[in-house]
């Protein structure tokens, strides 16, 4: 599969991801699922709503000793209305991005363990503030993270 995006969804999410430095940034992508892969039509930045009671939520006791600058979180509220405003508009939800601070644009486990099937994982690496690669990925059937190529149109 390949994702398709134009250069200003690619601006957004980098503007996004330094704005929000130190801290990993987060957010929706909607777009279209065709046979050959996804093309994202709007870019929906979020709150990152990692905090203690996200953490006390999932599994693993270590989860506590990590801040905003090592984990995201989008609030179910949030997820509820992107849910809601792409089927209006006649669009899937095609994704998540985040970004990784002073880290590469590669899947963590904490990433992996959360993922869903069918998404898009798009990763962008904020390197001293300033974004500097970006990488999708797609779960494959043993849930593993694999490359997705991205295509920039236009
Ligand atoms: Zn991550």
């Amino acid at each position: 599969m390949v994702l398709q995006l134009l250069p200003k969804h690619l601006q957004t999410i980098y503007t996004h991801a330094e704005t929000t430095y130190p801290e990993e940034c987060c957010g929706i992508i909607l777009g279209n699922l065709t046979s050959e892969g996804k093309t994202l039509v709007e870019v929906m930045p979020t709150e990152n709503a990692w905090n203690a009671e996200t953490a006390a939520e999932l599994p693993g006791d270590d989860t506590l000793d990590y801040s905003k600058r090592q984990r995201y979180a989008i609030a179910p509220q949030v997820m509820l209305q992107a849910q809601k405003e792409a089927r209006d508009r006649k669009l899937n939800i095609i994704g998540i991005y985040h970004s990784h601070t002073d880290h590469p644009a590669i899947p963590s486990e904490y990433d992996q363990k959360l993922a869903w099937q069918e998404y898009s994982y798009i990763i962008v690496s904020v390197q001293n503030g300033k974004a500097s690669d970006m990488k999708s990925w797609t779960l494959d059937d043993s849930h593993q993270f694999q490359q997705e190529a991205i295509e920039k149109l236009g």
